[in-house]
């Protein structure tokens, strides 16, 4: 057997701004490829990269030589141990090589991930539409800062893609300026569901004050509006919506604390984060039997990835929301077909054998370069807001009212 793997950047429209920095025009990522004794090629992916990245790849093959790649479980104690994981992290690893033991499994059986995952029960996922503040890209094009911008950025990507649930990520510009903006997308789509996500930013107060300004709106949840389980805890208290979160719950010691003392209503499952699609599986079998509801997490994916995200959202029976996915900011994809579409503002999951998608090489070539050429980038820096930190201290607001444009690389 043997382990490649490949970082890549792939160019998004426009540069995305978050609480905690800003994603500078590109996604960077790594493109794992295992491959098994009897030459099938499993795929898998992982945020992030460069050389530290792939020497820990490189660094699995010992670990892994001699391993059946059908004993999957058996992998989780070889290389992320539990014990062990106070030394060695490496649960986003673990994840990229279960993503490629299932497709290698599925290409040797001649099915898609989703029939050894117990079966798909929708064939299609539902996303939302996952709306940035963004700075202009190098032409000048797709800055999202006023309000207008905002609710025509909305617009444009419902009448594209047809999605009937609208996220916001902000926790960018000051609270209010946010409230406005975010009533004012909502104005724009009375029937359909949203979401706002300011990444844990605000006190356990604003969140308060926040929520209570929004409980009129046709809320899917509101997603970590404060950092913490406790925080959380206090939010719910005096919020009228169903509270979500992708950072205070994500692993199972931290289901089994909410599940023992409720904090948060939606659990997001994230493939990567979890360790695996099989983690997320299992997640969402607990979340089920404590009646918590369940959504499909994204960290920023290509083509892989957003395979194992559908391959989850087909077997899960408590799928509560549409998915999230940064997948249509991007420009393109490093998997054969380009990228993937949405139809009615949902994806097909796909039906070949294994996770059904195929490694474009000359793309893979092409992004690996594009990478080489800028470097990664620091995810949890802005270039506006320099020495910015999130939650603590959060005085340093950006200005919406600031229309320079920084120099931000393709
Ligand atoms: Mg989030």
């Amino acid at each position: 057997m043997d382990i490649r793997s490949t970082t890549v950047s792939v160019p998004l429209e426009a540069p995305l701004r978050h609480a905690n920095g800003c994603h500078w025009g590109r996604f960077v990522r790594t493109i794992v490829e295992v491959e098994a004794d009897n030459g099938l090629i499993g795929l898998g992916e992982m945020g992030g990269g460069g050389e530290s990245a792939e020497a820990v790849f490189r660094a699995m093959k010992q670990y892994l030589l001699g391993h059946d790649p059908a004993r999957i479980e058996e992998m989780r104690f070889r290389i992320a141990n539990p014990t062990a994981s106070l030394y060695n992290n490496r649960t986003q690893v673990l994840a990229a090589l279960e993503f490629a033991c299932l497709d290698i499994l599925g290409q040797a059986w001649g099915v898609p991930v989703s029939e050894i995952l117990g079966g798909r029960l929708r064939d299609r996922v539902p996303f939302a539409s996952y709306c940035f503040f963004r700075y202009a890209n190098a032409a000048g094009e797709g800055e999202v800062r006023t309000i207008e911008q905002v609710a025509a950025n909305a617009r444009a990507l419902k009448k594209k893609h047809g999605f009937t649930s609208h996220k916001m990520k902000a926790g960018v510009f000051p609270l209010d300026y946010e409230l406005e903006a975010f009533r004012a997308l909502a104005a724009e789509f009375p029937g359909d569901g949203v979401r706002f996500d300011p990444n844990a930013v605000w006190s356990v107060e604003e969140a308060i004050r926040f929520g209570q300004g929004i409980e009129d709106l046709r809320n899917d949840y509101l997603e970590d509006p404060t950092y913490g389980l406790n925080g959380m805890r206090r939010v719910r208290e005096k919020v009228r919506m169903p509270l979500a979160t992708n950072t205070v719950v994500v692993n199972f010691e931290q289901l089994a604390a909410n599940a023992l003392d409720t904090a948060v209503d939606v659990i997001l499952l994230d493939t990567t984060f979890w360790g695996g699609i099989r983690a997320c599986v299992k997640a969402a079998g607990v979340c089920e039997t404590f009646q918590l509801g369940v959504a499909v997490h994204s960290s920023g994916e290509l083509g892989i990835q957003l395979a194992t995200m559908l391959h989850l959202g087909a077997v899960i029976p408590n799928l509560s929301f549409a998915a999230d996915a940064h997948y249509h900011h991007l420009t393109d994809d490093i998997i054969d077909g380009g990228l993937m579409r949405y139809e009615d503002g949902m994806i097909r999951v796909p039906t070949g054998p294994g996770l059904g998608v195929k490694l474009n090489r000359d793309k893979l070539r092409e992004y690996h370069e594009h990478y080489r050429r800028l470097g990664g980038y620091p995810y949890d820096q802005d270039p506006l807001r320099p020495g910015w930190a999130p939650i603590i201290p959060n005085d340093r607001w950006a200005d919406p009212r600031d229309d320079r444009r920084p120099r931000v690389p393709d």
